[in-house]
């Protein structure tokens, strides 16, 4: 009898166990802030500022759009 009960306590423990572990490996929802968006002064596409190239004031979305300049 006490095998048996020893045996009940053994899978219990392997259960909570189980489930702590699944419920650590969960991803937190939304764990990458948002990026901050710029639009090119020349074609007027948005895009990451990260990837900008950036001129005196204005952001282009690449190098040749920054040598036309702003675009009227
Ligand atoms: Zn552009």
């Amino acid at each position: 009898m006490a095998k048996f009960l020893l045996f009940i306590v053994v899978l219990a423990v392997i259960y909570a166990l189980v489930r702590a572990s699944k419920r650590r490996s969960k991803p937190p929802p939304a764990a990458r802030a948002p990026e901050a968006m710029t639009r090119c002064a020349h074609c007027g596409v948005h895009f990451p500022s990260a990837e900008s190239v950036r001129d005196a004031e204005r952001d282009y979305c690449c190098e040749d759009h920054r040598r036309l300049g702003v675009r009227s």
